[in-house]
């Protein structure tokens, strides 16, 4: 009996979380080990980290970089798909029955349409991460509408519904960015922890900077690399052993995945 309690107990803890308004949320500073980076580097990844917890402190109903920190929840978060590598990702998420939520880039779509209906049928949450990834902040209200809707319109063919979460290429925003996003009734998703899976490429070394820093109501960045393949299985196993659940980012934040 105690034996099984000990198993079961750390489960049901997890899904519990102490009800709090979404808007109330501490706002996590993003974090992410970039120390194998430049120091130029590091430090434009670094002012863009500033400029997005501003952000999301200041327009904290729009610009979401964390969930709730009371919550034993993680939400791990897949860009730049659908790709060679979305079935890969997807055999690992169904191997140890998580879900995740996956960032698409709406001109990759027509190349891997089945594979996203596929991401989106086995109840993963698809958002929209543009249409060919250009910076957000470098269009004007026009093309950034443009972008908004052919994005839209081509996830929709694919699964037939709108994402309500969206993601900007690099997670670069202003505030007529922010507007445009806002009068699309669409949320502005960032993340909290940057798992640097494009720069990393052992998993080892990948999962274990991931698991030492990650904190309650994280939002983990991760792609559509070769390493992020290798560290998927490391990165879940590891989260599990912490006791975090694993939520898609719509479960997190507590607020609809697609437009009614
Ligand atoms: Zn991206």
């Amino acid at each position: 009996m105690r034996s099984s309690l000990t198993l079961i107990l750390p489960l049901l803890l997890a899904g519990i979380c102490q009800v709090q308004l979404q808007s109330t949320y501490p706002i996590y500073q993003i974090i992410g080990d970039i120390s194998a980076l430049s120091e130029d580097a590091q430090a434009s990844v670094q002012s863009v980290r500033d400029e997005d917890f501003e952000f999301a402190q200041r327009r904290p109903d729009s610009v979401k970089i964390n969930g709730n920190p009371d919550c034993n929840r993680v939400a791990i978060t897949l860009d730049e798909g659908p790709g060679e590598n979305t079935q890969k990702l997807l055999d690992i998420l169904e191997q140890y029955q998580v879900k995740a939520t996956f960032f698409v880039v709406g001109s990759h779509i027509a190349d891997y349409k089945d594979v996203l209906i596929k991401a989106y049928e086995q109840g993963h949450t698809i958002g929209a991460h543009s249409w060919d990834h250009r910076d957000y902040r470098t269009l004007s209200e026009d093309e950034l509408q443009d972008d908004i809707s052919k994005t839209e319109n081509e996830i929709k063919d694919a699964i037939g519904v709108v994402p309500n979460l969206v993601r900007p290429p690099y997670a670069t925003i202003n505030d007529a960015v922010v507007d445009v996003l806002d009068k699309n009734n669409v949320k502005t998703i960032l993340w909290s922890l940057d798992s640097q899976d494009g720069v990393v490429k052992d998993p080892q070394t990948l999962a274990e900077q991931i698991l030492k820093e990650v904190r309650p109501g994280e939002i983990i960045l991760l792609h559509h690399y070769q390493s992020t393949v290798d560290v998927l299985p490391l990165l879940i196993e590891g989260l599990q052993a912490q006791q975090f659940a694993l939520a898609t980012v719509d479960q997190l934040l507590e607020i609809e995945a697609y437009k009614q």
